[in-house]
């Protein structure tokens, strides 16, 4: 292995720049390339064109160190990760046309370079497409075959937006796919030397089944937290039962943990869904109709409207009512509002005939691009209750859970909250405000 690699990184979304700065900001050569010229350009300006903690901040240590980012050709390094988006085809298949991009874009780079290089696919694609897609498009483009000439690899990305920083530097395993022994070996002596003494769990298995690894985490993840949606929704309807107390008992049990049973409004994000779907699509593809995974998108589907269906049975109905939504981002520390829970939840209410104000601290911006003036947006949390009829906790922002009941009471027409994401303590404010919902409480 080369005592200092160089790393070429394709694709700057949150994973490709995230990958990008951990790496440069350790002192590593470090070169990317993305198609969209502004956002190269804001990037090399040190302009982060996302909200994830800390990124900003090595960004400006990876540019001191020399980090450089360009639209116009790829520099491929010894290791080149491709991380271009994989997003969902009308059918829920995943659309490869950025993959097949990339690949072409790599194969041609590849074509004048000399030496050994290992491309390996950060990317969620579903399994076989790194076989079956990246490779031919690599070998077509370039004129070299794979294991002469190039290396490839599939290297899954686990990391969570809104914590994107320190799960790169502090992952809880390692996946590493390979075509053949020398790839694996390429990238698990990298990371080797990048991770030191603190290398996390490694797995070095074949192509397809890395590419799996991915999609099997995130349904697992998925369908455990419809499982508790589930359980809430039954509590809901069971006097004294209370889902929270529930979870937290079977959490205890070694076998299933107390994490993802958190009950409320579902799951979003580019992820979660997307996968799902995607696994859904190749599974039914393969001959196989996964019930289970169907089931799991189908419940999140409709839990956001179960906080709907709460506050029209409160309210008597939502025509006319003044809603404060708190929270639009699909989680906490993150402006990504990609499939958020948010959405459904505001054009169900705007059909409806509610009135909508917004808040939340960073998700503002990209929300307005899909609701215009369709509805409010309030400076802080204080000012979108203002006159409400009702909130409805959407996302768990830690300023949200600093908020009091005298804050409801003080600033809304009819203290009226349905906490989605369960921040608040019922036995706080249910004593405290008048009519007190939590989604999913029992
Ligand atoms: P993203 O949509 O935020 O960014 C993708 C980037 O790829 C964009 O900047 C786009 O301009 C660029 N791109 C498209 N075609 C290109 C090409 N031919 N050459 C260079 N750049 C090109 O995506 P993301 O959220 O960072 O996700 C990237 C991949 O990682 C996806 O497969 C996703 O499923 C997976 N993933 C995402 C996360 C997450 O939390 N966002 C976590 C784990 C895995």
């Amino acid at each position: 292995m080369i005592s200092s690699p160089k790393i070429s990184v394709v694709g700057f979304g949150y994973v490709g720049l995230t990958t990008a700065v951990c790496f440069a900001s350790r002192g590593l050569y470090v070169r990317g390339f993305d198609v969209d010229s502004a956002k190269v350009s804001g990037i090399n300006n040190g302009v982060v064109p996302f909200h994830e903690p800390q990124v900003s901040e090595l960004l400006k240590d990876s540019l001191k160190a020399g980090f450089a980012a360009s639209s116009d050709k790829i520099e491929l390094g010894d290791l080149t990760f491709m991380t271009v988006g994989t997003p969902s085809a009308g059918d829920g298949s995943i659309d490869l046309s950025y993959i097949k991009s990339a690949s072409e874009m790599i194969g041609k780079a590849l074509k004048n370079s000399r030496g050994y290089h290992l491309i390996i696919v950060k990317s969620t694609v579903v399994p076989g497409t790194t076989e079956g897609v990246v490779k031919p498009i690599i070998e077509s483009f370039s004129g070299k075959k794979v294991g002469d000439g190039f290396g490839l690899a599939v290297n899954p990305e686990f990391l969570r937006e809104g914590s994107a920083v320190k799960d790169m530097f502090e992952p809880d395993r390692l996946v590493i796919g390979e075509y053949d022994r020398r790839s694996g070996d390429v990238l698990e002596s990298f990371y080797k030397v990048f991770y030191k003494d603190k290398i996390p769990s490694l797995l070095r298995t074949n192509l397809v089944n890395a590419e799996f690894i991915k999609y099997a985490n995130n349904a697992f993840l998925a369908t455990k937290i419809s499982f508790a949606n589930t359980i809430a929704n039954i509590a809901q309807r069971v006097p004294g039962a209370d889902v929270t107390v529930i979870a937290k008992g079977i959490g205890l049990d070694n076998r299933i943990g107390s994490r993802f049973l958190n009950a409320g409004l579902g799951f979003g994000g580019s992820c979660f869904p997307k996968d799902v779907r995607g696994l859904v699509a190749f599974s039914k593809q393969s001959g196989y109709d996964p019930i289970l995974l169907n089931d799991s998108n189908e419940v999140n589907n409709r839990q956001p409207l179960v906080a709907l269906h709460l506050a029209s049975t409160i309210l008597g109905t939502l025509k006319g009512k003044r809603i404060a939504i708190l929270g639009l981002s699909f989680k906490p520390d993150t402006d990504d509002i990609r499939e958020a829970v948010s959405l459904p939840i505001i054009k169900k209410l705007l059909e409806e005939g509610a009135s909508v104000v917004a808040y939340d601290p960073a998700a503002m911006e990209n929300t307005s691009k899909v609701f215009g003036n369709q509805i409010e947006y309030a400076k802080t949390a204080l000012d979108a209750l203002k006159d409400a009829d009702c909130c409805i906790i959407v996302t768990e922002w830690e300023e949200f859970r600093l908020l009091r009941p005298e804050d409801f009471k003080s600033t809304m027409k009819n203290s009226v909250i349905i906490d989605g994401r369960r921040i608040f303590d019922p036995r706080v404010f249910d004593a405290k405000v008048s009519k007190f919902e939590a989604v999913g409480l029992g």
